[in-house]
């Protein structure tokens, strides 16, 4: 990257240099725990095959394997692809009590888990937000 290199005392990636990586709809999903509207993101009807990175990091989180239509609007799995890549952590903001999920490795925001996912394949559904991944496709 080019230009003066920011540091903080705690090490991690300070504010200004989330914001001139990702756009303003990104940072405020990703950093600030925002929601995108619905049926809005590039991914909620993909059936593309493939990978679903962090759009902040990089880090692998989701495969297509295990992508299906929630009819929610945004991007639905059953599983996250190593549960080991995300974090977990209660979240009883807005009044209800739900279950957000974080990327592990940067901490970024990236949705919610639920317990309403296809009961045969585990019963649960991570709500995703669009502009919190990046879509590799499989090569052919
Ligand atoms: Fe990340």
């Amino acid at each position: 990257m080019m230009g003066k290199v920011s540091k903080n005392n705690s090490g991690s990636i300070p504010d200004e240099e989330w914001k001139n990586k990702l756009t303003p709809e990104q940072y405020r999903v990703l950093r600030e725990r925002g929601t995108e509207a619905p049926f809005t993101g590039k991914y909620y009807s993909s059936k593309e095959i493939g990978v679903y990175r962090c759009a902040a990091c990089g880090q692998e989180l989701f495969s297509s394997e295990t992508k299906f239509d929630s009819g929610t609007g945004w991007p639905s799995f059953t599983d996250p692809m190593n549960l080991k890549n995300i974090e977990l952590k209660e979240d009883d903001s807005l009044g209800m009590r739900r279950t957000e999920v974080l990327c592990k490795k940067c901490g970024s925001h990236l949705g919610h888990v639920f317990d309403d996912g296809p009961r045969d394949k585990g019963g649960k559904r991570y709500c995703i937000n669009s502009c919190s991944l990046d879509f590799k496709g499989d090569k052919k």
